[in-house]
């Protein structure tokens, strides 16, 4: 096992021969861990209201630039169906710390889309203990809920009102709960240090997290970060990497933040480590109000459009698209 000073100086080197070896290694130990399959897991952006005011999100509560939408269950439950025709086998549900959330309504949802036999991912932030075992009882098989830095002061101060312990707390029930969990965090926050990236690497596999996105923070306009400095790609990939090295069989996706900095972003995070994509099945009138940072790819474009683009960049790194659930690894 890596150490932190180990994984911080790994960060900190810019020798890029060192680095091709050091995605060569992580590509070798995600086809030893997770073979060549790439598992799809279908994202629905159902609400993009919030009550949190993150500094770094562009749907924070003080963005009044932007306009709002929450889509019916019908609708989220329509485009569940799509998903299952297109063999997508995980729907990801995800929206902001909605304030008009409702648990029952919900869990009623979640229901129905089981029925389609999918996986489902729920990824709505913080709620209380209960809730989460209301939704696991309704049927959800994983929880995303990503913790972003392990830095305590800058969690503190990039998302007022909230801690780190809380986060984890969190995560700690997810996991009681048997849920299947996912965390991650962003590489290039304002004052973060390559110590703090290695403390969150360690921290994933202390967690025993079944999946982990690591996106790049990409400053937005409309925050009180906007015009902080952007994270280059290969650092990045960096540390898509090393989380394969420490974590072994972990779901690692390629994350659409990567391919929004670089064209090829998420091929290139094929080749270092991840095995998974999240294509966006959000439909194409909403999907330009999930804003939560700048110049996100396929915008524009319905799923019927994506999916098919997707799988052409699987394939072309000699890939194959998974029509499995691509449960986690480490049950
Ligand atoms: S990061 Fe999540 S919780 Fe924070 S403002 Fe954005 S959507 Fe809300």
């Amino acid at each position: 096992m890596l150490s932190r000073q180990e994984i911080s100086g790994i960060l900190r080197n810019k020798d890029k021969g060192k680095a091709r070896s050091l995605f060569a290694e992580a590509d070798r130990l995600r086809r030893q861990y997770t073979g060549d399959d790439v598992h799809l897991r279908g994202i629905i952006e159902f609400s993009n209201h919030c009550r949190q005011d993150c500094l770094y999100c562009g749907l924070r509560r003080s963005n009044k630039n932007l306009i709002r939408y929450r889509m019916p269950p019908k609708e989220i439950l329509s485009v569940s169906k799509s998903a299952r025709r297109a063999d997508i086998r995980t729907v990801v549900l995800q929206s902001g710390e909605d304030p008009q959330y409702n648990i029952g309504e919900f869990c009623g949802l979640i229901g129905k889309i089981k029925k389609l036999d999918v996986a489902v991912t729920v990824c709505i932030g913080e709620c209380s203990y209960a809730d989460y075992r209301r939704l696991k009882e309704a049927g959800a098989d994983r929880y995303l809920l990503k913790f972003e830095t392990s830095d305590a002061v800058l969690y503190k101060k990039f998302r007022p009102g909230n801690t780190l312990s809380r986060r984890l707390e969190c995560l700690a029930w997810l996991k009681k709960l048997k849920f299947q969990v996912g965390s991650g965090i962003m590489v290039g926050l304002p004052g973060q240090t390559f110590e703090s990236i290695a403390g969150d690497i360690l921290i994933f596999e202390k967690l025993g997290l079944d999946m982990i996105g690591i996106g790049p923070f990409i400053p937005h306009p409309d925050t009180p970060l906007a015009g902080s400095k952007r994270i280059d790609l290969g650092t990045v990939l960096k540390v898509v990497a090393i989380t394969r090295m420490v974590t072994g069989n972990a779901h690692i996706p390629a994350t659409t933040a990567v391919g929004s900095i670089d064209a090829v972003g998420r091929e290139k995070a094929l080749q270092a480590g991840a095995n998974v994509v999240m294509p966006d099945l959000t439909p194409a009138r909403y999907r330009r109000y999930y804003d939560i940072y700048p110049g996100k790819i396929c915008v524009g474009e319905d799923a019927e459009e994506c999916l098919p683009c997707l799988y052409r960049r699987i394939q072309s790194i000699g890939r194959r698209v998974s029509v499995t659930r691509g449960d986690s690894l480490k049950l």
